[in-house]
């Protein structure tokens, strides 16, 4: 039976949802404010209306039978009276009260055991007293693509983060001295089913993504460790729906949580073309009640690199994406119709078959070295 899926956000994600919706026999609603968002096109309806327009979730609430989000921008409080009037969400607004202020975040996973970086409220100057530079201010909401992160080295860098976030509400943090940035998208559905994605190693640059390996050059007992922390995870916020964790590791292979996103992530497109389930598929299954697919790689590994904008620009940017798809690439371009600094157009994916880690981790560089030489101009 056809189930019908509502979407807070129009974006990439929502999009990536909605390409493979027609396989799981699903219908996809959208609301987002955005004409131009990619996954209008694709959706039976959009409700046109800002992500946290609570009336406007109700009127979405009346084509679906369940709804999910693509972004963190939700009035939870808002939503709570439709849940009240029997309107489902999929992850529950319980879960997600913990998880969209990255302070609430932290003292949510602190208290239940789970290891995180030292950090604490910002309320007045004398929090810092605690930290030594480096250290990172972060804003509590709204941050993504590194927006809302700075890593500050000195006393004039901390006061120019400090008049750069003025009012908003802010968090301070040790800053890890990590050998690796990893992540791991992990789902859940009502009957308690879990289903882990291998452990990624990812690359961030300026805090944006450039990169991400599957599966990550790491040893067993790590990615053992990940996947724990994955499951307990899920349970412990009763959750349903898929997530992703982004994670330091240390070089004693200490690892720590930086981030949970209660959707899907950046860290599992290359599910898309390289896992017998992808993240995307992922998500509407366990949402819609279904039996979970399998998370293997069908490759050895993949490799996945974002491409971001790098200048102010209206370019579809054919020949590159013609030259990426050349090496034999899976090139995923987002529709957008505006390039700017950082922006996250597209991204491309390679399966990897070389069978020794090493070999596969080598293949990988010399990937991301080809495709980001033909996606930016020479630096
Ligand atoms: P966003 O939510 O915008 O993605 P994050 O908090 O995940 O921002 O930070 C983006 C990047 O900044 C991380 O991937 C990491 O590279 C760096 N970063 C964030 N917090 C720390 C930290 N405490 N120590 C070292 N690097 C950090």
């Amino acid at each position: 039976m056809t189930k019908n899926v509502g979407v807070i956000g129009g974006g990439q994600l929502a999009w990536m949802m909605a390409l493979v919706a027609p396989q799981e026999n699903i219908k996809i609603y959208i609301q987002t404010p955005h004409e131009t968002d990619s996954a209008v096109c694709l959706g039976e309806r959009t409700i046109f209306a800002p992500v946290d327009d609570v009336s406007a979730t109700a009127e979405l609430a009346k084509y679906c039978d369940v709804i999910t989000f693509e972004n963190e921008f939700v009035d939870l409080e808002g939503l709570q009276s439709l849940v009240t009037e029997g309107v489902c969400f999929y992850p529950r607004l319980t879960s997600l009260s913990p998880l969209l202020d990255k302070f609430d975040q932290r003292s949510f996973f602190q208290s239940q055991g789970f290891p995180v970086p030292r950090f604490s409220l910002y309320e007045s100057d004398s929090d810092f007293q605690s930290f030594s530079f480096p250290l990172v201010l972060k804003a509590r909401r709204h941050g993504y693509d590194g927006q809302g992160t700075v890593i500050v080295k000195s006393p004039l860098e901390l006061q120019s983060a400090l008049e750069k976030f003025k009012q908003t509400p802010l968090l301070i943090e040790e800053f890890v001295p990590f050998e690796k940035e990893l992540a791991i998208m992990a789902a859940r559905s009502a009957t308690g089913e879990i289903k882990v994605y291998p452990v990624a190693e990812t690359y961030q640059e300026n805090q944006v993504c450039r990169w991400v390996i599957a599966p990550a050059l790491i040893n067993q007992d790590i990615t053992e460790k990940i996947s724990a922390i994955a499951s307990k995870l899920l349970v412990s916020l009763d959750y349903v729906g898929i997530l992703g964790i982004e994670l330091f590791m240390k070089n004693n292979g200490e690892v720590l949580i930086n981030e949970v996103a209660p959707r899907t992530h950046n860290s599992g497109h290359y599910t898309l073309d390289a896992c017998e389930t992808s993240q995307f598929a992922m998500q509407l299954q366990t949402i819609t009640g279904k039996k979970l697919g399998n998370t293997r790689l069908k490759s050895s590994g993949a490799v996945m690199i974002n491409l971001l904008g790098y200048e102010s620009a209206q370019s579809e940017y054919l020949p590159q994406r013609k030259e990426i798809e050349q090496l034999g690439a899976f090139v995923h371009w987002y529709g957008k119709t505006e390039s700017r600094q950082g922006r996250k157009l597209g991204h491309v994916t390679v399966l990897l078959d070389e069978k020794s880690p090493e070999k596969m981790y080598h293949q990988a560089q010399m990937m991301i070295e080809k495709v980001e030489s033909i996606w930016y101009p020479q630096r």
